[in-house]
């Protein structure tokens, strides 16, 4: 994990978002931020290894079972980004309104390279989810399961 790239593609004198730091200490939690950019999307993120593992979700996570949704994986995020909300000015990468959805913990119920099995205990979003990585890339499925 790494914050290189998060870091390149923000000006922090310009945007209000955290520079942030790789943390030692993970509490499981995840963010769900409704991001209105060029395309309203939401972006999903895990805290994991010391970051906040991201996908941007264009739909959002499905809350009924056999609904599959694309989850794009973007660069890692700082831990202190779990909080952040507030106004991407324009011209900055991301530009536009960021605010919570939904945030709460999860349990990790298998973490693998292209594979991650969980479940959210989000105040909207709640139940055991996956993620699945399509052919090494950027892209991944997400999708509830039954529990
Ligand atoms: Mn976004």
């Amino acid at each position: 994990m790494s914050l290189k790239e998060y870091q390149r593609k923000r000006k922090f004198e310009i945007t209000p978002e955290p520079k942030g730091e790789i943390k030692k200490i993970s509490k499981n939690r995840f963010v769900i931020h409704k991001h209105q950019a060029r395309h309203l999307h939401y972006d999903f993120r895990l805290e994991m290894d010391g970051v906040l593992k991201s996908w941007a979700v264009p739909k959002g996570l499905p809350e009924i079972f056999g609904v599959k949704r694309l989850a794009v994986q973007v660069e890692d995020h700082p831990v202190d980004y779990i909080n952040f909300q507030g106004l991407i000015p324009v011209g900055q990468y991301g530009a536009g309104k960021v605010e919570i959805f939904d945030q709460g913990k999860y349990k990790l119920i298998e973490g693998d390279k292209n594979k991650i099995i969980f479940e959210l205990e989000g105040k909207k979003i709640k139940g055991k989810y996956a993620l699945i990585q399509m052919k090494q890339s950027k892209n991944w499925l997400i999708y509830k399961m039954k529990n």
